[in-house]
């Protein structure tokens, strides 16, 4: 295994004068922690027994139920008894991979993808492979060439893993009608496909588009958390499987940990019955809207015209592509040095080299006043790079 980019960020970003654009953390202003209190109480008072000890492996029936029914929410009908509660989607994508992964086995993924994902297939040892993507998410051909690749290998992938909405880190989304055609082909060479979808509650702009589980619940295992849209401090995900592959990921959880927190699934189910999440969700939504927009000005003011920002419409993350030869990824303890941080392109992308023109810039966590500092500052180093890549006869 390689060290993560990301891991290696940390130590500078606990600096007080950096502003990290780099970070994937949620803003918690909607949750006032004596909400969380309230919460905490009414689970020690009513049911301490329970949330004080050790819970089934496959997750608490009540939080279940309440999974169940935010899925419903984006027109899943999933039933509670198929569910398996986890320490966050994280733990999901790793017993996922325990299941299905054994060492060499190709995985396909949408290029760029999220790093954690890359992590824990490779952590068993996995072929992942990276399709192409343009505005509208996945290139379906991207995915039709490999699989004919694999064919003529003789090989199968094992699955295809996909963040159709607002991914992390391009912010983009597979539009409606490649869902279906991804979701047919993938149906025609009998693959599985692994919806991840930490963000499509998070959409702040244009009209919600039908989760992959939603069209052909079939073919797909859904991955949810609560992590954006509650609190990745609780550490509440979930998998959505069928029968047969749940036993098997319920023996894995087991082995991993026995079970996920009673204490914080009891908070988190609290919350969820408190009728509190849809007007907590409006105000997350405007407050990301809000910080997007502020991103996209500072970015349209302070770097290079010939940058690119595609602005998305919900989740947290955009995603900047800078002209050759820029390489953001030598570009990075520059931008430190001026007090800012990203993370660069090559962090996401399984093969690495393919990502040096990009960077993923975090809008939900800085306010909007840091995200236009830290946008002026790193588009300061932009252009001494511009610069420094023209003279040395390189663009
Ligand atoms: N999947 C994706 C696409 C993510 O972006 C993240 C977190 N950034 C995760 C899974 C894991 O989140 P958690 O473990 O907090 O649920």
């Amino acid at each position: 295994m390689g060290g993560s980019e990301i891991r290696a960020l940390f130590a500078v970003l606990n600096r007080p004068e950096t502003i990290s654009l780099a970070g994937g953390a949620p803003w918690l202003g909607a949750l006032p922690p004596d909400r969380v209190a309230d919460y905490v109480a009414s689970v020690l008072a009513t049911d301490s027994a329970r949330a004080l000890q050790y819970g089934p492996a496959q997750g608490l029936p009540e939080l279940r139920e309440s999974l169940a029914g935010a899925m419903a929410l984006e027109g899943i009908e999933a039933d509670p008894r198929h569910l398996l509660v986890t320490d966050g989607a994280q733990q999901a994508l790793e017993l996922l991979a325990k299941v299905f992964v054994d060492p060499g086995d190709v995985v396909l993924a949408e290029a760029p993808t999220y790093v954690g994902a890359i992590q824990a297939f490779r952590s068993h040892q996995a072929d992942v492979r990276g399709l192409a993507m343009d505005d509208e998410g996945l290139r379906v051909e991207a995915l039709e060439e490999a699989l004919a690749a694999l064919g003529a290998e003789g090989r199968r992938a094992k699955f295809l893993y996909l963040v159709p909405t607002f991914q992390n880190p391009s912010g983009l989304t597979l539009a409606a009608d490649r869902r279906e055609q991804v979701l047919e082909l993938c149906a025609r060479h009998d693959l599985l496909v692994i919806e991840d979808n930490p963000y499509a509650m998070v959409r702040f702009e244009g009209e919600p588009v039908q989760a992959l589980s939603a069209i052909a619940p079939d073919q797909v295992i859904y991955l949810g958390t609560l992590s954006k849209v509650f609190s990745p401090g609780m550490r509440i995900g979930w998998i959505w499987a069928p029968e047969l592959v749940l036993r098997r990921l319920e023996l894995m959880k087991e082995a991993a940990n026995l079970c996920s927190s009673s204490f914080t699934q009891l908070v988190a189910d609290a919350y969820l019955r408190s009728g509190h999440s849809q007007s907590d969700l409006d105000l997350i939504r405007k407050v990301y809207r809000e910080r997007r927009d502020a991103m996209i000005d500072s970015v349209a003011q302070h770097f290079p015209a010939e940058a690119v920002l595609r602005p998305p419409e919900g989740g947290l993350f955009c995603w900047a592509e800078l002209p050759a030869p820029m390489d953001t990824k030598s570009m990075l303890p520059r931008a430190l040095e001026a007090g800012v941080a990203y993370v660069p392109g090559t962090a996401f992308f399984p093969e690495p080299a393919r990502g040096r023109a990009y960077m993923r810039l975090n809008f939900s966590y800085p306010s909007p006043e840091a995200i236009e500092e830290g946008v002026r500052r790193l588009g300061v180093v932009v252009h001494e790079e511009m610069e420094l890549g023209r003279g040395l006869g390189l663009s």
